[in-house]
């Protein structure tokens, strides 16, 4: 099935190997990539290992940046009483887009799964409990809402409640299983602004 050159085929395959991208997308990408002129596929490939190398978490609120603090951390009007718990880096991202939520965030980097051996010590928790040291007066579960997300926001809840820090769930304007990072801008902030105690 090799109809290209074998470097072609290499390429396909590699680029078949991110996320959402099939094998037509591949080509289509490679076809593009081979295309171009060499200083700007240089680039490409400069900027994906430079950034590679110097990604790290973020000290305080462990998404991912390229510095000691990330901006949202590292911004003195945001609000860091007001802790939001997310799973991923992109659910952080989709929050951001609707510049509208003024507190900083805690990324978890997944989820609690019992059914797939994730448990409270694989995710970053001891560390959102170390920041609930400091000053903060709410923290604001926004885990998914699929099973493993209802999971740990349960889990969250129960491990904060006794320090007496109030602790809310983002309202259910989330669709059931769906990804934070899909649900329009809009239906974020109505789950924001119709959050509960938990
Ligand atoms: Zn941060």
């Amino acid at each position: 099935m090799d109809f290209f050159s074998g470097r072609i085929s290499e390429l396909i395959e590699q680029l078949a190997m991110l996320p959402g991208i099939g094998t037509k997308t591949a080509q289509r990408l490679a076809f593009h990539i081979v295309s171009l002129p060499e200083d700007k596929v240089e680039k490409l490939s400069r900027t994906i290992s430079e950034t590679r190398k110097h990604v790290r978490y973020c000290a305080e609120c462990f998404t991912l940046t390229d510095s000691e603090l990330c901006p949202v951390c590292r911004n003195e009007r945001r609000d860091h009483g007001t802790i939001m718990v997310v799973e991923t880096p992109r659910d952080l991202a989709a929050y951001e887009k609707t510049g509208k939520y003024e507190g900083v965030y805690h990324v978890l980097h997944g989820a609690i799964s019992p059914m797939l051996g994730i448990g409270p010590d694989d995710i970053r928790l001891k560390e959102l409990m170390k920041r609930l040291e400091g000053d903060v007066k709410e923290v604001i579960v926004a885990t998914n809402s699929t099973l493993e997300g209802e999971t740990t926001a349960m889990y969250i809840s129960r491990l904060i409640r006794p320090t007496g820090i109030r602790v809310t769930r983002i309202a259910n304007g989330v669709p059931v299983g769906g990804d934070l990072e899909n649900v329009d801008e809009v239906t974020l902030l109505r789950a924001l602004e119709g959050r509960t105690d938990l």
